[in-house]
């Protein structure tokens, strides 16, 4: 698909890092699939895929975790 940040680039299946916060908590995620652009490096996430990350995401938060890097398991 074309990319909506730069309006040039298209957007290739590949995996990115994604930094959530909540509250307190700084969560990294790792290795989560996404369609990349390849002029901007903007990436964009399946619904599915959002909803598992922002769950995670709220789930650390919830144990009070400052920060926690993990990796996206499919
Ligand atoms: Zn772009």
């Amino acid at each position: 698909m074309k990319c909506v940040i730069c309006k040039t680039g298209q957007t290739h299946p590949g995996t990115t890092t994604v930094t959530l916060q909540r509250a307190n908590t700084v969560v990294v995620i790792r290795d989560v699939p996404a369609e990349i652009c390849e002029n901007c490096g903007e990436h964009y996430l399946s619904e599915p895929t959002a909803k598992r990350v922002y769950a995670d995401a709220d789930e650390t938060a919830r144990r009070h975790v400052e920060v926690e890097i993990q990796r996206y398991a499919a």
